[in-house]
């Protein structure tokens, strides 16, 4: 029986591994934290009772991928709740905008922009598993739906300062500038549409939904079905060097490039050592969750029942705020995320106290505190927010890093998004996943198709390595 070892319980470590039992691996879990999940796990950082996600709390492309499909994880307990508003966007005086799961709903309060909104995410809409199909893989491949991925790449391919140009609502505009803030890009830069177009036609598809009981239900449940195959799975073991691992057939690294170059040191060949030190992290998060009563009093009525808000004003703003962070400098009103997951999940809250997990985006590695100014930007489209607010949890870029160090520096996305590592993560090559030691890959966000907690770098990178011990 062949064995692997896969380093971190991250989505994709999990999804590797239970990829690999399936197909008759002895496979070992090895995980440097005390508990398992990475970026899926949850926990009451605020009040007793209260549940929040500690990292990922939204999953529109984990609903249905090559890894869900395979393995069916609703069958076994993992189980999806959608808010009424899957992202909205509050602007000032009450006014913004709102994506239903309906494209013609969310179009018809889009006034001037409704019937350009309604082709362009109309038509991606219709066609997303295949879309999604694509590029959930690692880019470089013969298309299967090439028609259909070039009209998703016509869109992806733009700055989204471009992209945004076919809306002139303020309302629209804001709207596809808070989902294309996902990618930390500038919106001047070449493909900064790519992961907001994405995620929006995904609003419309799946939704946005949040993983019942917490997003440590996906880990957890991956968890059991790996060792119902008789996998093992051993927590707090920091791997350091490759030396510690005996002589498995496989060995998977849920890790950043960096720390695969560091286990790796001595064997791995000298071009890729160097491309995974020169690997780029984008910009980092700073976090706070906050137990909330009777949840967040926003003045724009839709953003009230919204899984998500973003947080930050026009278009321009936004587009300021993250050339800003992107360069380095502190914007004064940095763009954030909202999470109210509670309002589709409400076993999460407890007697009228809600939790809400926000993050605004700052530059790499910034020392400050950004808590007030969090609690300033969401007081400025819900006053009274403050006043409600009972407990609060922080974590800054360093805390991010140090709760996973995959988040170097608090890059919570495993990487800059920039065009070549959107297209080419973490290296140049045919296989991504391979370290080209033999037997040896890496399955974290960092190799395509980039962050989430879909499980997918690590189902192609287990494949992968399938494929080549079919070959032996
Ligand atoms: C604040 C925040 C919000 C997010 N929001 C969303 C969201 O809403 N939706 C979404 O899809 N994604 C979201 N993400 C991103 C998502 O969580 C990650 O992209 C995803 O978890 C990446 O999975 P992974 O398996 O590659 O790595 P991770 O989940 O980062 O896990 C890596 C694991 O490996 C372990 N590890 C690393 N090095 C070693 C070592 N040397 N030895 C042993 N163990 C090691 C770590 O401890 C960790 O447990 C968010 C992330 C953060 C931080």
């Amino acid at each position: 029986m062949p064995s692997a070892i896969i380093v971190g319980s991250g989505p994709n470590g999990l999804a590797a591994a239970l990829t690999l039992a399936a197909d008759g691996v002895d496979v070992t879990v090895l995980e440097a934290s005390d508990s398992i999940g990475g970026g899926t796990r949850s926990g009451e950082l605020t009040s007793p009772g209260l549940l929040h996600d500690q990292c990922s709390g939204f999953h529109p492309l984990a609903v249905d991928t090559g890894f869900s499909r395979q393995f069916d994880l609703e069958s076994h307990g993992l189980r999806w709740a959608l808010p009424d508003v899957q992202y909205s966007h509050p602007l000032d005086g009450g006014r913004g905008a709102a994506v239903w799961k309906s494209v013609d709903h969310t179009a018809s309060h889009l006034g001037t922009d409704r019937e350009s909104y309604r082709r362009m995410f109309g038509t991606l809409t219709a066609r997303f598993p295949q879309i999604a199909e694509e590029f959930l893989q690692p880019l470089l491949h013969v298309p299967n739906h090439p028609l259909v991925l070039a009209r998703f790449g016509a869109y992806a391919a733009l700055p989204a300062s471009m992209l945004a140009r076919r809306w002139h609502t303020d309302e629209a505009r804001a709207l596809f500038g808070g989902v294309a803030a996902h990618a930390f890009r500038p919106f001047g830069s070449v493909m900064s549409s790519a992961i907001g177009v994405a995620l929006g036609t995904a609003a419309h598809r799946f939704g946005w939904p949040v993983a019942v009981g917490g997003s440590a239900t996906i880990a957890s449940t991956i968890a059991t079905m790996l060792t119902s195959r008789g996998g093992r799975i051993e927590t707090g073991i920091t791997v350091r060097d490759h030396r510690e691992l005996g002589n498995p057939d496989i060995v998977m690294l849920d890790t950043s490039p960096s720390a695969a170059a560091q286990i790796l040191t001595g064997v791995l060949p000298r071009r890729v050592d160097r491309a995974y030190r020169r690997f780029r992290h984008g910009p980092a998060a700073f976090q706070v969750a906050f137990a909330v009563e009777g949840g967040i009093p926003w003045s724009h009525e839709p953003s009230r029942s919204a899984g998500t808000v973003h947080v930050g004003g026009t278009f321009a703003e936004i587009a300021a705020a993250e050339r800003q962070v992107v360069r380095g400098e502190m914007p004064e009103r940095p763009f954030v995320l909202v999470g109210q997951q509670s309002l589709a999940d409400p076993g999460r809250a407890k007697n009228g106290l809600h939790p809400i997990d926000t993050y605004a985006h700052v530059p790499a590695g910034w020392t400050g505190d950004a808590t007030q100014t969090i609690i300033d930007q969401i007081e400025r489209f819900a006053p009274g927010f403050r006043d409600r607010i009972h407990e609060i949890h922080t974590r800054s870029t360093q805390e991010i890093e140090d709760h996973n160090p995959n988040y170097v520096g608090g890059d919570i996305v495993t990487g800059a998004n920039d065009p070549r590592q959107l297209v080419f993560r973490p290296r140049v090559a045919l296989d991504p996943y391979s370290t080209g030691v033999p037997g040896v890959y890496i399955c974290s966000a960092a190799a395509p198709p980039g962050a989430g907690a879909h499980g997918m770098a690590g189902w192609n990178a287990a494949r992968s390595a399938l494929a080549h011990l079919s070959t032996r």
